[in-house]
């Protein structure tokens, strides 16, 4: 999914994470991505930029797309993150300029690695299931790593966690013994937890992470703190295990990793680390080159905003 805030504003992440257990409850906002869906935003939130490596998610759905065309998330480009494509419901199909071309369903990891430079599509395919339910979710690449060459991967099985009452899918890292498949450059947890009503259960985390829990249906107590779609729960690092208790059936996102400590420039679908970098990026997608070419999207490719004038500066650590 693109970023399609008609004015984006630059957001800078890094730093600054709590250095104990803590309960901060974020309210996410609405954004509006194209004419006919909304989001809800839950990174960056007012006063949380990233979750180690993870800075940017977006929870759609369920939307009921019988007799609409559903995503429709024209050619745009990438640079310096991943992208990882999770849905509970429905499909989206992927296109890139390295030539991929990759139907994601219900719980299979779609992760792309735009490295220096990328671009994609994704749109629901013209046959497709009644309801769209999902979230799109950015990894911020490390200094090392930001110029590495583009990649995509698509994993269709990934481990699973169980526990009486608690069903777990492993996005990226690893949890309770269990290792997902896909690349990472940072030391970080995206895991699906499904729970059932009335499910009381704890689940083993790295103290050395920082944590935060989304609630992509359902409530759910997470460490005594209700939380439902449309917030997130920072509960920041040095926790040994998460106190979970299901009110109703549920699924929750659980996102950790090391605390991210670069200070990073994001703006649009970039994430660099000076403003030079950004309006370099912007330049090459608007001249054609470095990102390549989406091939069998029908139709035109996103036209990126406009740079702000004044110069996307590092702040210093801000929350
Ligand atoms: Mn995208």
């Amino acid at each position: 999914m693109s970023n399609l805030d008609l004015k984006p504003v630059a957001t800078r992440c890094g730093g600054d994470a709590s250095t104990g257990p803590v309960r901060e409850l974020l309210t996410g906002r609405a954004v509006q991505l194209g004419e006919s869906t909304e989001v809800r935003r839950l990174l960056p939130a007012m006063g949380r930029r990233m979750v180690g490596a993870w800075c940017f998610v977006d929870h759609y759905g369920p939307d009921d797309i019988a007799d609409e065309p559903g995503m429709q998330v024209p050619p745009h480009p990438h640079m310096g993150l991943q992208t990882v494509s999770w849905l509970h419901e429905g499909e989206v199909l992927h296109r890139d300029s390295l030539g991929s071309l990759q139907t994601v369903r219900p719980r299979e990891l779609g992760l792309m690695t735009s490295g220096r430079a990328i671009s994609h599509s994704e749109e629901s395919p013209r046959s497709h299931a009644r309801f769209l339910h999902g979230a799109q979710l950015w990894v911020a690449l490390p200094d090392a790593h930001r110029h590495t060459a583009p990649t995509f991967e698509h994993h269709a099985h990934l481990p699973e966690i169980t526990a009486a009452g608690l069903h777990g899918t492993v996005i990226l890292g690893s949890v309770d013994g269990a290792t997902s498949p896909g690349t990472t450059y940072t030391p970080l947890l995206g895991v699906d937890l499904t729970l059932t009503e009335r499910t009381a259960t704890r689940l083993p985390l790295e103290p050395a992470f920082e944590y935060a829990a989304l609630a992509i249906s359902g409530s759910v107590d997470v460490d005594g703190v209700l939380v439902e779609p449309g917030s997130i729960l920072y509960l920041g690092c040095g926790r040994r295990e998460l106190p979970l208790l299901a009110r109703t059936d549920a699924s929750l996102l659980l996102l950790g990793g090391e605390p991210f400590e670069e200070e990073i420039v994001m703006w649009w679908n970039f994430i660099g680390r000076t403003d030079e970098d950004i309006r370099q990026a912007r330049e090459d997608w608007t001249t054609g080159s470095r990102f390549g070419e989406v091939h069998g999207y029908d139709g035109a490719r996103l036209a990126a905003p406009e740079v702000p004038q004044v110069p996307l500066k590092p702040r210093g650590r801000a929350r």
